[in-house]
């Protein structure tokens, strides 16, 4: 069976790092190339800190490519206060993973994913784990080809539960509602992955203890993973949220997802989401939202992948 071609965009950020880690584990996944947009950090550290994983993991074959800077409605970008307890002032909790040796395309992250819809059409999966404006902006330019892909699937949003950017909104859909109220306005049929689902994928450090005795690759991922399951929540007992691995995961396994609620989204100024009111009673819904998630199934199986990994990479 061919594999799965996959794309992820994203700002990488530690659970960023953790999901192109996973991708990387799945060997039925073929990872064509990583986005990196602005949100968790600057532009330029998300493009660091995803060139730096992926050659961390001596995966120098995939390539980074630069999306937005910043939001829709906005002629700059300013890192949120709530970033840095979170991701480190570097986006990966200042490990330092050395220089990198590639660099970011020339080739901008828009023109790769409209580009690689139109060539892989069903067989290519696209995973959007930060804000929704590079989506958009995929959108404005061919909705036709990304309407053709096989799969899209975003972390975002808060649907049951509170938010993380404040009572309401969640952090990836605040950092840019007007892209993605646009998105969620479009023809796409978009599997959504919110807070509903995330917030039950916590998992500890002494759940990932042995990547810190192993070579650097794990000494590395380890350390990153540390400062966020410190630093979510203050309290490494409670463990850190895993929000975008689980949406690279489900979009291979979307049968992690206990219960998919099928709606129409809408996003407010505010960055809230909710059930559009005029399309409440439409037949057709185009997205459908995580309620529920199969937690454990999902931390063991994710560990597990990533270790080996982890134990496939030199000294
Ligand atoms: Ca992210």
């Amino acid at each position: 069976m061919a594999k799965m071609k996959m794309i992820i965009d994203c700002d990488t950020g530690i659970d960023d790092a953790l999901a192109i880690a996973y991708i990387l584990s799945n060997p039925d996944i073929d990872l064509i190339g990583v986005v990196a947009t602005f949100g968790n950090t600057y532009l330029k550290d998300c493009i660091r800190n995803s060139i730096g994983i992926l050659e961390n993991f001596d995966r120098y074959d995939v390539k980074v490519y630069a999306g937005s800077s910043h939001g829709l409605n906005e002629g700059s970008f300013e890192k949120h206060t709530g970033s840095d307890p979170v991701h480190g002032k570097n986006g990966i909790g200042d490990v330092d993973l050395g220089e990198n040796k590639g660099s970011v395309q020339d080739v901008s992250g828009i023109d790769f994913i409209v580009d690689s819809a139109r060539k892989y059409g069903q067989d290519l999966h696209l995973v959007f784990v930060g804000p929704l404006t590079d989506l958009y902006k995929c959108i404005e330019k061919d909705e036709e080809a990304l309407c053709e892909v096989g799969k899209i699937t975003i972390m975002g949003g808060a649907l049951t539960v509170q938010g993380n950017r404040d009572i309401y909104s969640e952090a990836n859909i605040a950092s840019d509602p007007l892209a993605a109220k646009k998105v969620f306005s479009s023809k796409l049929k978009i599997d959504v992955i919110p807070l509903d689902v995330t917030l039950k994928t916590l998992f500890r450090v002494k759940d990932i203890a042995h990547w810190n005795s192993s070579n650097k690759a794990g000494k590395n991922i380890y350390e990153i993973a540390r400062f966020y399951y410190e630093g979510e929540y203050g309290d490494e007992q409670i463990g850190g949220a895993m929000h975008d691995p689980l949406a690279a995961f489900a979009s291979y396994d979307p049968s992690i997802i206990t219960n998919w609620f099928p709606c129409n989204l809408t996003a407010e100024d505010s960055g809230r989401t909710i059930c559009t009111f005029e399309e409440l009673n439409l037949k057709e819904k185009r997205h459908r939202v995580a309620l529920d998630v199969d937690g454990k199934r999902f931390t063991d199986t994710y560990i597990d992948m990533v270790s080996k990994l982890i134990e496939k990479c030199g000294l």
